[in-house]
């Protein structure tokens, strides 16, 4: 992004621009480079009206939800930074259809946390395996983010979504590829696309058994991740039949630094920010231990987190 093109969308953008943002700021990973323009966009006609602007000027954008899965290189991002707030968050349920189902429609920039206490207050089930999931519902979907053997693609229904050029589509689940933390389309690139929201299908239960399921998800969860440090979860993806933890493990690395970068000692699998990391650190850590373990197994560990860089 070049100056003429900061004052140009200054002039333009009625909203607040904020310029020069450090990243780390905005990852759970509390590291990361700068970013030229962060945006809030607080609705569809917004989020349109911004990409058909970025797309005419040529400016690059990257949308982000709650950080809880980016990592921004140390030479930071030259375009706009976008995130979903105000009626993008929003959690609707509709009405229910003659065959009994229970769809609700949830903002992209809505937080995964209070999308699942929403649901356990209303008694509404299908959603409780997302516990303790940081993150957004966009970030959710685009990930397909899961746990414990399930996936959030499972419960979609429906997403609706902004393309490259600023137009507005619904896309049926069924023309969606949900695979392992990756989201599909069959009709085409989803690349520069923006989710806007999306539909669940779910069902009526109990508070309490819902809460009591919630929960136990998260009792699990504690105990097998580390506490109070900054991370983005899980690093790599796990290899097919295989655990990236457990390769990481095995290859001797649990404890392993780089600047103040450190694979947790807790779970091999988490990256965590010891204090003062740099986006390098973690970067050069990241590759250390895909290193080791393709020199001792023969396997290729493909980050989880996604990188940004350029
Ligand atoms: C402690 C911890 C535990 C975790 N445990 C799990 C786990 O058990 N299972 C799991 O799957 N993940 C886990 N994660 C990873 C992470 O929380 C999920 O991937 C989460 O769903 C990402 O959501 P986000 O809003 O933070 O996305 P971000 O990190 O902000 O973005 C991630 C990617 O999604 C894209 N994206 C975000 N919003 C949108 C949108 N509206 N439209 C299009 N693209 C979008 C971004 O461009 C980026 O490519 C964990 C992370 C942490 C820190």
């Amino acid at each position: 992004m070049n100056a003429l093109q900061r004052e140009k969308l200054r002039s333009w953008w009625q909203g607040r621009i904020l310029r020069d943002v450090s990243m780390a700021d905005y990852s759970t990973l509390r590291a990361g480079g700068r970013a030229d323009c962060l945006i809030d966009v607080t609705s569809l006609e917004e989020l349109t009206a911004l990409i058909k602007w970025l797309a005419a000027e040529g400016v690059a954008y990257y949308v982000v939800g709650r950080g809880s899965n980016i990592l921004v290189a140390e030479q930071g991002y030259s375009g706009v930074v976008i995130r979903l707030q105000g009626d993008i968050t929003a959690i609707t349920p509709l009405p229910p259809s003659k065959t009994g189902e229970q769809v609700v429609r949830v903002g992209a920039g809505c937080s995964m946390a209070a999308l699942v206490s929403w649901c356990t207050e209303r008694g509404v089930s299908g959603l409780e395996f997302m516990t303790g999931i940081p993150g957004s519902v966009g970030g959710a979907v685009w990930m397909n983010a899961g746990a414990w053997g399930y996936a959030i693609g499972d419960r979609l229904k429906k997403i609706v979504l902004v393309d490259a050029a600023g137009c507005c589509r619904d896309v049926a689940s069924s023309r969606l590829v949900l695979s392992y933390r990756k989201l599909g389309w069959q009709d085409g690139s989803l690349e520069k696309t923006i989710i806007v929201s999306a539909d669940f299908l779910l069902f009526d239960d109990e508070r309490s058994q819902i809460s009591c399921r919630c929960r136990e998800y998260l009792e699990q969860r504690r105990g097998k991740q580390p506490k109070g440090v900054a991370s983005a979860g899980s690093f790599f993806k796990n290899p097919p039949d295989d655990s990236a933890g457990r390769l990481i493990d095995a290859a001797g690395l649990k404890g392993a630094s780089e600047g103040g970068a450190m694979v947790s000692p807790v779970h091999a699998n988490f990256i965590v920010n010891t204090g003062g990391a740099t986006a390098a650190d973690i970067i050069r850590l990241m590759q250390l231990i895909q290193k080791k373990v393709y020199g001792k197994f023969g396997i290729n560990l493909e980050p989880e987190v996604k990188i940004l860089q350029g």
